[in-house]
């Protein structure tokens, strides 16, 4: 097991813990469907970037179809 050479002090390890912070999240707005999104990524719900469809979305799954 490694062991520490030196005590680090309640301020060395808050000072470290400084950065340590969450940051939220910054969603935007979707220009197709207005759903909230991540800021250059895909849109979720409609599968549009930048006024273009680049992942189709199935409209609806049909669990009936499926039992064999
Ligand atoms: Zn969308």
């Amino acid at each position: 097991m490694a062991v520490q050479q030196n005590k680090v002090s309640k301020s060395r390890r808050n000072n470290r813990r400084a950065h340590d912070a969450l940051v939220a999240a910054n969603p935007n707005e979707c220009p197709n469907c207005g759903e909230l999104k991540r800021p250059h990524h895909v849109c979720g719900a409609c599968g549009h970037y930048a006024d273009r469809e680049v992942v189709a979305m199935a409209d609806e799954v049909d669990l009936e179809d499926d039992a064999a």
